[in-house]
């Protein structure tokens, strides 16, 4: 065998496992393969002014390259079992937040050191939103930022380069089950290895999805989940961001009895485009550097849609809706709270005279056109019930950027260890479908590094 591991994928899942194993076992031969550029050589082309949309590069540098998805992230490593994946539901609770914390310790000493972790532990907000029929889930987060959490990969990078053998820009085209082990084959070589962990991410679902296929392994269909980015003045969720950062707040809507949730809140950040497979969807972050705050926070507004029979396709139907909103706006639609409930498409003059500034250059216009009835209602009175704990969310200024979508891979079938049903395959962080969250994804790789360190 060439190598005794193979890790397909330099995103967090891929780059903790490597980690692990080079570090407790560094007599093992293990090797790194990735589609997409090293480090300091990933960066997008849209400057704003020469390229101002996506130009579908070859392999895309936000997703892809080493740290995958989360690189320029806003670096929020969410330690909970209450969201961010089911990683619990395979190694269990105690466990999986013991992993987290590991990884946390990880990136504290490479880098994160002095950035804050915050929680939601015996905080009287939890009462306060209770009483309002919003439910604040349990977590820690630790804020790295977009900045710092660059830092810590860089580090992670110096110190794993000579232990791991790394091949960037090195898509995998197959993987083919051998005796005694697995040979990947790319564009120019074929390797073997004893056993190889596949972390793909969201952007290797189509892959992933070919793999399950050849092998016959079993897979179940994900949610997808639907919404918009709200951008309001910092100060209206101050008081919950100093204390918490982040607040995971879920509400049942009385229509339709749906839930409606708070994801990725950002104090004092930016509304970013994000692009998924050409479809320009909203996402955001913010850096740890007050230098670079601003003064408006954003946060997704998200319902969960999940298709089983015998439509399946959870993915296919957010993106429908994604491609509706570019079709419409050219990318993303901004539209004010006031015009939205009003039923009047926003304009360039109704967005400049309001008295916030948007912090992302999208098209003014009408979100009803776009959003499904039902989960536009739900966000709406969601809008209602959260301007009860943040008074000002529900102002005419507020505004709303669309559509925000977290695709989710199927899920594959895999036992405690996240091993396939082949001995020595594992499959692991959000390219299983198991994961969705920087620290789960992080937490899957220690979990399979521990087994083939042990087994090994
Ligand atoms: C803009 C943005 C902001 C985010 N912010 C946060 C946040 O603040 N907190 C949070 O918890 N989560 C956040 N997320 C989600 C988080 O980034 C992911 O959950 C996490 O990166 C998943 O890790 P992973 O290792 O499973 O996959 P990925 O990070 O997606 O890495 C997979 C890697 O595999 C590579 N790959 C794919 N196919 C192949 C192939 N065939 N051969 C070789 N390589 C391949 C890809 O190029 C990629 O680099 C964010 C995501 C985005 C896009």
């Amino acid at each position: 065998m060439d190598y005794d591991v193979i890790i397909i994928g330099a995103g967090p899942g891929g780059i903790f496992s490597a980690y692990e194993i080079a570090h407790k076992r560094p007599d093992l031969k293990v090797a790194v393969f990735e589609a997409g550029h090293a480090l300091e050589q990933r960066k997008c082309p849209i400057d704003g002014e020469n390229i101002k949309s996506c130009i579908s590069c070859k392999t895309c540098s936000i997703m892809s390259g080493f740290g995958g998805a989360g690189a320029f992230s806003d670096g929020k490593y969410n330690i909970t079992n209450d969201f961010g994946g089911t990683l619990h539901e395979y190694i269990g609770k105690k466990h999986a937040l013991e992993l987290m914390h590991y990884v946390d310790e990880i990136n504290l000493r490479y880098g994160g050191e002095g950035t804050k972790l915050y929680s939601t532990a015996g905080t009287s907000l939890k009462k306060e939103c209770i009483r309002h029929d919003l439910h604040l889930l349990d977590a820690s987060v630790r804020h790295l930022g977009t900045d710092i959490n660059y830092v810590v990969l860089q580090n992670l990078y110096l110190d794993l380069k000579d232990k791991v053998q790394f091949y960037f820009d090195t898509p995998v085209e197959s993987l083919r089950v051998i005796e005694g082990g697995y040979e990947i084959r790319c564009s120019e070589s074929t390797c073997t290895c004893r056993s190889c962990i596949v972390s793909v991410g969201r952007s290797g679902s189509k892959w992933m999805e070919g793999v399950c296929k050849a092998l016959d392994i079993p897979t179940r269909s994900n949610r997808v989940d639907i919404g918009v980015r709200v951008e309001l003045p910092s100060e209206v969720f101050a008081h919950l961001t100093d204390e918490l950062y982040e607040s995971k707040i879920v509400y049942r809507t009385e229509k339709y009895g749906d839930k409606v949730r708070t994801f990725c809140m950002n104090p004092k950040g930016v509304v970013v485009n994000e692009n998924t497979n050409g479809i320009i969807t909203v996402n955001g972050h913010s850096y740890e550097d007050p230098a670079k705050h601003t003064s408006n926070t954003n946060f997704a507004l998200l319902v969960a849609k999940h298709f089983s029979e015998p439509f399946k396709d959870s993915n296919g139907y957010g993106e429908s809706i994604a491609r509706l909103s570019n079709m419409l706006g050219g990318g993303v639609i901004v539209q004010r709270f006031g015009d939205l409930i009003r039923g009047r498409r926003s304009t360039q003059s109704r967005i400049e005279e309001a008295f916030l500034t948007p912090t992302l250059n999208a098209t003014p216009g009408d979100l009803s056109l776009v959003l499904p009835k039902r989960i536009l209602d739900g966000i709406i009175e969601m809008i209602y019930a959260l301007d009860k704990v943040a008074p000002g969310t529900a102002n005419d200024d507020t505004l709303l950027y669309g559509v925000e979508v977290k695709f989710y891979n199927m899920e594959v079938e895999v036992d405690e260890k996240l091993q396939s049903r082949y001995e020595g395959l594992y499959l692991i962080g959000d390219g299983s479908g198991i994961t969705h969250s920087l620290s789960h994804a992080s937490a899957s790789g220690v979990h399979v590094a521990h087994h083939i360190i042990e087994t090994m």
